[in-house]
């Protein structure tokens, strides 16, 4: 019999100074140890808890280039490379000076269940760099790219590991990052995905994690004979996440009232339309300038949006932004749906009154799979040399989306008719990876 304190220390021993991955490890098997003692012994036999919370392989290295000035520059790479048993590493890359290996242990550990979710073949891992992107010339940007790529190119492959973006990695970034690979490797390849449309790249990608974080809630209300129209949303972040989730929240016909950045929220009391959206993505990342135009809006400095009255939170920024308090007003005001974009931004403490109060609480390894669904879309274009429509990329990635709903009513519907959905996509994603491990032998 698995004991979770039993287990929990043993990871915190082995695992010193990171907090971040004994988070993302305590919230995954407080729903797995029980299920496991109930219904499968056979893995604690296996130790399968034991390997799936070891990565099986961790690089780092040194990544050093030249800024503008001519001035040698270090910084760290890395790769952490979780988990192989149903597909090759699949994962994002982060460039942030917050970067470190607890940080990339958690979003690896986290990546393995939501690829696990979303049905495709697909590994688990995770990596980048504590370069800041921020102020950074075009030039140099390119020239830490290419540094960063000439280590990491021997370790990845379009079936062995296959890197996307993440925070301070886009479009830009894939591009130069693919140019170096290609150089060195002298092979066009499926090595990234969240590549240029006219060069391998798929339709929607940019918009998948957004759009099926929408697609996702969708389910969640269609499940209670409801729906977004009218709804009043608050969402944290202003990048790819928050901009795509923003947009198909106002197609659908809900209201959503604000964006934010790491210098404050913006709030704009009519709620945001298309074209507002429009206009504050010419902004960059000086979203406080949207005032000047449109007078409906104030930014409220250094202040998250978890204050402000909502049907529907969708925190889409960053890890841990939103805390037990935040938790508190969110409920207090009403709110009845968090549903996570960003990779774990509701700390366990949160997470936590969101289950007491019995809100509908969907986390982010559900949540925003869409990014990695359609990550493994463009894999499976790249292999087979074709490149699909818009239409037939949203239509999977819609259903996707709403398998991995279904999948999370089977293994969370509570006695009461409650829907855990964490301890359904903890559960659900974590099955298929354990009968993979089974069978492949103590590996
Ligand atoms: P971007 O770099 O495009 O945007 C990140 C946004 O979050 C920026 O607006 C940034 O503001 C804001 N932000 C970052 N740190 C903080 C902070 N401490 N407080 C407030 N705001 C902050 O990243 P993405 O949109 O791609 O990623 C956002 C989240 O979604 C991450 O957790 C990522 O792991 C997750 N995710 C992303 C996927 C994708 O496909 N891109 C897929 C699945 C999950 P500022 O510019 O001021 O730093």
């Amino acid at each position: 019999m698995l004991n979770l304190k039993d287990f929990l220390g043993y990871v915190a021993d082995r695992n010193p100074n990171e907090p971040e991955f004994l988070q993302a490890v305590t919230e995954v098997v407080e729903d797995l140890i029980p299920h496991i003692n109930k219904f499968h012994p056979d893995y604690a036999q296996q130790k399968i808890l034991e390997r799936i919370v070891e990565p099986e392989r961790v690089i780092t290295f040194r990544v050093t280039w030249l800024d503008d000035n001519n001035t040698v520059q270090v910084n760290r790479g890395y790769r952490v490379q979780m988990n192989s048993a149903i597909g090759p590493y699949k994962g994002g890359l982060r460039f942030s000076p917050t970067v470190n290996i607890s940080i990339l242990k958690f979003l690896a550990f986290e990546q393995v269940f939501k690829n696990s979710l979303t049905g495709l073949p697909i590994g688990g891992g995770k990596g980048g760099s504590d370069f800041d992107p921020k102020g950074k010339s075009d030039f140099e940007i390119m020239r830490f790219c290419q540094s960063f790529m000439t280590e990491l190119y021997r370790h990845i492959g379009a079936e062995t590991d296959v890197p996307a973006g993440d925070i301070g990695v886009g479009s830009r970034e894939i591009g130069y990052l693919f140019g170096q690979y290609k150089r060195i490797q002298n092979n066009f390849t499926g090595v990234l995905t969240g590549k240029g449309i006219q060069w391998g790249g798929s339709y929607i990608r940019p918009e998948a994690t957004g759009y099926g974080l929408l697609y996702f809630v969708s389910s969640i209300f269609d499940c209670n004979n409801d729906n977004l129209a009218g709804k009043v949303i608050t969402i944290s972040g202003a990048g790819n996440v928050a901009y795509y989730a923003a947009e198909k929240a106002i197609i659908l016909g809900a209201k959503v009232i604000t964006l934010s950045n790491s210098s404050g929220t913006l709030y704009d009391i009519e709620g945001f339309t298309l074209e507002k959206l429009a206009h504050l993505a010419t902004l960059g990342r000086d979203i406080d300038r949207f005032v000047d135009k449109y007078k409906s809006a104030v930014f409220l400095k250094q202040q998250t949006p978890w204050h402000l009255p909502c049907d529907i939170a969708l925190p889409c920024a960053t890890q841990n932004e939103l805390n037990e308090n935040d938790a508190q007003q969110l409920i207090d005001n009403g709110c009845i749906c968090v549903a996570e974009g960003a990779n774990m931004p509701s700390t366990n403490e949160a997470i936590k009154l969101f289950l007491k109060a019995k809100i509908a609480y969907a986390p982010g390894k559900a949540a925003n799979a869409g990014g990695v669904a359609v990550s493994g879309l463009e894999m499976s274009q790249n292999a087979i040399g074709q490149q699909w429509s818009i239409d037939k990329v949203d239509t999977r990635l819609k259903a996707i989306m709403h398998n991995i709903h279904k999948s999370c009513i089977r293994y969370g519907k509570e006695e009461c008719g409650y829907i855990n959905y964490l301890k359904g996509a903890n559960i659900g994603g974590f099955i298929k990876v354990a009968e993979a491990m089974k069978a492949q032998g103590v590996v």
